[in-house]
């Protein structure tokens, strides 16, 4: 019979470089949320970087202002472990133009954070695929695989 395992949905979470200035803040508000906190990075990344997180959008029009202001400052990557992590993160961090948020979702991240539909402050993965190909990206020596309980209660 093979060992049970223990698996906590994860996803990342990224604030933006609008919105590092307010980073103790909003981890207050991802922890009173319920999320637990596994890993955290402060990294600038460079262009190239950029385009590589976003490169799904390669081609949109939008693309060359995103990947400027991605590539403008710090930004701050989060690990965040919760039931549902990844759809919860979403909803908390609301739609992703915050001008729409601040009509529509008033107490969403984006709209009290964000300025615009490109300038929104945070960053959630989508999937449950993408979340784990984005932690990789900016946690590249990150444990992916679940903990069997008998080595987690080793440790
Ligand atoms: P989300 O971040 O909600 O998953 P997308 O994956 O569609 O949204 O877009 C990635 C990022 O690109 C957004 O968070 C935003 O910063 C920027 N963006 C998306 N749509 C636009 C747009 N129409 N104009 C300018 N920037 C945009
Ligand atoms: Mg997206």
């Amino acid at each position: 019979m093979s060992k049970p395992q223990i698996y906590v949905e994860r996803t990342l979470a990224v604030i933006k470089p609008d919105a590092v200035h307010h980073a103790d803040e909003i981890e207050d508000v991802i922890t009173r949320s319920g999320f637990s906190v596994l890993q955290k990075r402060k990294v600038q990344l460079t262009p190239e970087q950029s385009s590589e997180f976003y490169a799904e959008h390669f081609g949109k029009m939008f693309f060359p202002s995103l990947i400027t202001y991605m590539s403008s400052g710090p930004v701050v990557a989060l690990v965040l472990a919760k039931d549902q992590a990844i759809s919860s993160w979403r909803e908390l961090i609301g739609p992703t133009n915050s001008l729409i948020a601040k009509q529509t979702h008033p107490d969403c991240l984006r709209a009290k954070y964000g300025t615009d539909d490109q300038q929104n402050a945070l960053h959630g993965s989508d999937s449950f695929t993408t979340a784990e190909k984005e932690i990789r990206f900016f946690f590249p020596d990150s444990i992916v695989e679940p903990i069997p309980i008998g080595e987690a209660a080793k440790s």
